[in-house]
């Protein structure tokens, strides 16, 4: 059962207007709005348990501890990890990516190796292995894609070579809205003896997700792109992975002993955690999972669903539409352009409407390149959007269609 109304009314910003139009917000891929109890735990906690983690014998330390480690044990069963150990706590997607290229790069590559990415990923799956290759002559390898959105699987198994360490792909593309075939693409890789990356960030909210069943060998995702709050985020990692990776900053909470001619390191996960990690932020990342759980990750991904294929079929009537991909498995995120209108300026003029979209580059310029274009619009669907919303958003894109 997938009770629309009630859900919206978890949601107090959905109610809220804009130059005195009802919000629509279609920005979910940028970020989603917070449900009531998400921010009810995480005041909660400040007004009740807060104290800092891990280092207290005192009552609310141990208890801010209890909860901060709870919250990972929620991040473990939500993505059914094997062990707590398996999971890191980040700043967000951004900051695993960043970890993990500077630990793997430096330990496990040298200068000619190769990372496979592909041509659809976010700037933060590319730029870190970048800096990399600046540091240490490691390259980047691009599978191509067809002009749906497709990754072209043949010339994927083409660019494995002796040089390659590393696949880092995106699970669903933050433009294109494609849901790549990770599982079998691991596969692939795994039969060349190579671990894979995937990035999170745009499949977390949108659909079951078990890392055991992908066989990843890392998984990545930002708290507040699945209802949680920002500034906290996860690395996944199998630990026979994690224990070879030296940690990556360093400070208080990932050493076992310090002194001045030997330190040693924490086990895992605390030896990738240096200093006060976001305690709070944990515990409103844990509630978030527990509130789509409850819904049902199934149940997200079918009422989505169902919106994307409504929103593609009425966006397609509307003449000059051209929408940037076209992959037979899709999510919710709808690019596009109409006539000769710039997307800035469709964006602009929709926000006037109170409706809230992204335009621009996504962030995957590269990607635009691909595409031929300088940026598109982006209406990106979250569980409490409707189809109310989506006619909003056609009625805007008539209305300034009709102005140009
Ligand atoms: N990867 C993808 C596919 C994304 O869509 C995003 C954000 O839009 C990111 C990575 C970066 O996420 P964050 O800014 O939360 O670190």
């Amino acid at each position: 059962m997938y009770d629309i109304n009630p859900i919206r009314a978890d949601f107090p910003i959905l109610g809220r207007t804009v130059y005195g139009k009802p919000l629509v917000y279609l920005d979910n891929g940028a970020t989603t709005q917070k449900p009531r109890c998400v921010v009810e735990a995480i005041t909660n906690e400040y007004y009740n348990t807060n104290a800092n983690v891990h280092r207290g014998v005192h009552f609310l330390s141990q208890q801010a501890t209890e909860l901060h480690e709870a919250s990972r044990e929620t991040v473990r069963r939500f993505i059914n990890a094997r062990s707590t150990t398996e999971i890191v706590f980040t700043r967000g997607t951004t900051e695993s990516i960043n970890l993990l290229a500077a630990t793997f790069c430096p330990s496990q590559m040298q200068a000619g190796d190769e990372v496979i990415v592909s041509t659809m990923e976010h700037h933060s799956n590319i730029v870190p292995w970048q800096l990399q290759a600046m540091q240490r002559g490691i390259v980047l390898r691009v599978i191509p894609m067809d002009d749906q959105g497709n990754l072209l699987q043949d010339e994927y198994e083409r660019l494995f070579s002796p040089k390659t360490k590393l696949v880092s792909i995106a699970h669903v593309s933050n433009v294109l809205g494609t849901v790549n075939p990770v599982r079998e693409m691991i596969r692939t890789a795994h039969a060349h003896g190579i671990p894979v990356l995937v990035d999170g960030a745009q499949s977390i909210p949108h659909m079951p997700v078990d890392v055991q069943a992908l066989d990843a060998d890392f998984y990545v995702f930002s708290g507040h792109k699945v209802y949680g709050p920002t500034g906290v985020g996860v690395l996944y990692g199998k630990e026979d992975w994690l224990d070879k990776l030296p940690p990556y900053q360093g400070g208080g909470e990932m050493i076992q002993h310090v002194s001045f001619e030997r330190t040693t390191f924490n086990e895992l996960p605390f030896k990738f955690e240096a200093g006060t990690p976001d305690y709070i932020g944990t515990t409103g990342l844990a509630r978030a999972l527990d509130y789509v759980s409850a819904l049902g990750m199934d149940n997200i991904a079918a009422y989505e669903h169902e919106l994307t294929q409504y929103a593609l079929q009425r966006l397609g009537e509307i003449p000059g539409m051209r929408i940037f991909g076209r992959a037979k498995e899709r999510g919710g995120v709808i690019s596009f352009l109409v006539g000769n209108i710039h997307h800035f300026d469709l964006g602009t003029l929709l926000d006037r409407l109170g409706i809230a979209v992204r335009t621009g580059h996504h962030c995957a310029q590269p990607l635009m390149t691909r595409l031929g274009i300088e940026g598109t619009v982006r209406a990106s669907f979250g569980l409490y959007n409707t189809r109310e919303e989506v006619d909003a958003l056609v009625a805007g894109i008539e209305r300034v269609r009709k102005m140009f």
